[in-house]
This record gives structure tokens, C-alpha cells and sequence, in this order.
């Protein structure tokens, strides 16, 4: 790791991808078959150290080696690790966002492969995205978890067409796509032909993880406490909301420690991810919101606070959360 250290960045990078340092917990080649505490450690190892932000590749990758033929994780993950391949997520449809198995996406047998036909939409990063992981439905006579393909799409491919969105902060992070008779060849369907939700499960259980990770306490605490320093006269009921915030930050960041110790321990994460999930996206609001009524013409506080909004969305809502952890982790009755 020293060696890796002294390299310069351009060089640095290129070593990141082929010696799996990029998602080390990955099967060799593509990571280093890294343990839970091996990847604590290389996380501490390589801090300091500027690592590609995969963005939806993190969860798109661990599915393509779990589930993908060897020719297209050569394809496909080298170019990824560098960042020189961008993928977006074409899965939610105007009728199919928490319910996604009732997607309307069709794909249809043609020579050689499918053409794929429908609308996708809250597609983030489609405008610059090169390949798309994208759901469609192979079989409609099937029970609908049983007739779906899971494909990688060209998305420069004839027949694709993207419309970004405006959003409530002015960006234009997520599209609308339309697929038009869009030729995928059978060599990019991922997993079995209708044997695609399984594959999809995978990659929503790590975009779970991933979001957990990312819309929890961070870098909005430090930014909280600049503001508290540049107004020293703050009234007692506001010192103590502020402390407040700062305690159910350290008390979900501590959840996260529980987490990966947990993961250490050989269990299964992914509804203690759910919690932290739930807990972590409903803080980032509640600071948005204390800090912009201090501040109430600060540009940044009243941006996140509309930011911030979507979190409660993306990777799932709040009651479909709500449901995963009263289901897996309550063993309570299911959602009909
Ligand atoms: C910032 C952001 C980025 C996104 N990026 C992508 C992307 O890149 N690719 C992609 O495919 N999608 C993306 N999405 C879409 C996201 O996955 C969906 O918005 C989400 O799954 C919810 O689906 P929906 O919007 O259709 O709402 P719906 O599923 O229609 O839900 C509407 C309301 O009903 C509630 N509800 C639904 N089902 C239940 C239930 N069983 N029990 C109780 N309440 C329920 C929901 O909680 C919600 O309040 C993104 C969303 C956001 C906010």
C-alpha cells in the first residue's frame, strides 16, 4: 500500500482497477476477496488516497460478477474501475417504482437477440451514462417476478432517447428515457433469460447499502457547526436542539459501526442497512432544516433543504423501508 501511496494519480488509478483495490471485497481478479476487517483496514489504509466514486456502478458491478458471463465482466468492469465507463439504472417505470416487478418494459425475441421497448423514468445520470442496467419484461404471460430479463443497454444505441428533468434544486440529475425498438444482443443479458428479479434483488441490496452509507451523517455535521461558530450569540433552546442533532448524528454513525461489526461477525446487514438507511435520511432533512431557519438566506442551507427532500425516495421509500425492517427484522406479518 505504501507503493500504491507514492504513485502519481493517473498511474495510481490504473493500479486501483487492476489490483482490485477499487471494490476490494470483490472475488479476484475484479476486487481481492477481501474480508470484512481486510476492508476496514484498506479503507483506513488508503484514506487520504482519492478512489473513483463508482456512483450506480457500485451497485451494478457486484451483480455483473455475481450473476454476469466472464466475457462481460471483461468487457465491462476494467473500464468501470477507471471511471471511463458510466452506467445509469433503468429500472423505475411512470407505473413501477417501489412496486418494480410490475414494470410494462417489454422486451421481444428478435434475431440475435431483443428489442426492447417503454419508458423509464428518475433515471439519474442517464445524460451522461454510457451503458444502462435496464429491466424489461420477456415473459407477460408469467407471474410477474418470473417473466423479467434483467440487460445492459447501449445507451447510444438507436431508439434511445433522454429527457432530463428539472428538480425542486434547479439540477438536472435524473431523465426520463424512452427505449424505441432498441436491439440488445443476447450476450448482454445478465443472469438467465426471466430470471431477472433475482439479479435485481442483488443489485437493490447493494444500492441499499451504498445510499445508507452516503445520505447518512457527514460532511452536513461540520457544515452545521461552521454556522454555529459564526453565531456565537445563539439563544439556549437552539444550543440544545443543535446538540441534540450532533447526538442522533454520532448515535447512527454509531449504528454504522455496528454495522460492519456485525458484517465482521459473519451476519447479514441488509436490514440493520434499512434502519440506518431510514434514520440517516430523515437526520440529513432535520439539520437542512435547523440550520436554513438560522440561516434563511444562506444559498447552501436552503439548496439542502430541498435536496434533501428526495432522500426519503431514492433506494426506496420511507414506508417501503418501514416494511422491510417490521418484516425481516420484526417478523411481522407481510405487506399484501
Ligand atoms: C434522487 C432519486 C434518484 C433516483 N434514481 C433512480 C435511478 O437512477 N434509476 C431508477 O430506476 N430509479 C431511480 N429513482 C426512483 C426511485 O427508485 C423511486 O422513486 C422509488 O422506488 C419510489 O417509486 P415511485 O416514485 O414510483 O413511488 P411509488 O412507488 O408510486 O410510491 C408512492 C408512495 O406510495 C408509498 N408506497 C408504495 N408502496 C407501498 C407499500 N407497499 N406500503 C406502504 N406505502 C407504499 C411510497 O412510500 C410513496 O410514499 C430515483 C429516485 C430519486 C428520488
Amino acid at each position: 500500500m505504501a507503493a500504491l501511496a507514492e504513485e502519481e494519480p493517473p498511474a495510481r488509478l490504473g493500479r486501483f482497477a487492476r489490483e482490485g483495490w477499487i471494490m476490494p471485497y470483490l472475488p479476484e481478479p475484479w476486487g481481492r476477496g477481501a474480508s470484512p476487517l481486510e476492508q476496514v483496514i484498506i479503507h483506513q489504509e488508503l484514506r487520504g488516497l482519492r478512489r473513483p466514486n463508482l456512483g450506480i456502478a457500485a451497485w451494478a458491478v457486484p451483480s455483473i460478477v455475481r450473476y454476469g458471463t466472464r466475457e462481460q465482466q471483461d468487457r465491462f468492469l476494467p473500464k468501470t474501475f477507471t471511471g471511463e465507463i458510466v452506467w445509469c439504472q433503468l429500472f423505475s417505470e411512470p407505473g413501477a417504482g417501489s412496486d418494480l416487478a410490475g414494470l410494462s418494459t417489454r422486451a421481444v425475441r428478435v434475431e440475435g437477440g431483443w428489442s426492447i421497448s417503454g419508458s423509464k423514468i428518475w433515471t439519474s445520470l442517464a445524460q451522461y451514462a454510457h451503458w444502462g442496467i435496464c429491466l424489461a419484461r420477456t415473459s407477460p404471460d408469467r407471474p410477474k417476478h418470473e417473466g423479467i430479463t434483467y440487460f445492459l443497454v447501449d445507451m447510444a444505441a438507436p431508439g434511445v432517447t433522454v429527457r432530463p428533468l428539472k428538480e425542486i434544486n434547479g439540477d438536472e440529475l435524473f431523465n426520463e428515457v424512452f427505449l424505441d425498438d432498441v436491439f440488445v444482443p443476447d450476450d448482454l443479458v445478465v443472469g438467465e433469460v426471466d430470471g431477472g428479479w433475482r439479479v435485481a434483488r442483488d443489485t437493490l441490496s447493494h444500492e441499499r447499502v451504498a445510499l445508507g452509507d452516503s445520505w447518512g451523517p457527514g460532511s452536513q455535521h461540520t457544515d452545521m457547526v461552521k454556522l454555529l461558530q459564526r453565531l456565537p450569540d445563539l439563544r439556549q433552546a437552539r444550543r440544545e436542539q443543535a446538540g441534540r442533532l450532533w447526538a442522533e448524528g454520532q448515535a447512527i454513525s454509531a449504528l454504522g459501526l455496528r454495522v460492519t461489526l456485525s458484517q465482521l461477525a459473519g451476519a447479514d446487514a441488509g436490514t440493520a442497512s434499512s434502519v440506518r438507511k431510514l434514520l440517516g435520511m430523515r437526520h440529513a432533512q432535520a439539520i437542512s432544516e435547523f440550520c436554513w431557519s438560522l440561516a434563511p438566506t444562506d444559498p447552501h442551507w436552503a439548496r439542502m433543504i430541498l435536496t434533501t427532500r428526495a432522500f426519503t425516495i431514492g433506494g426506496g421509500t420511507t414506508e417501503v423501508q418501514l416494511n422491510i425492517v417490521a418484516e425481516r427484522a420484526l417478523g411481522l406479518p407481510r405487506d399484501p
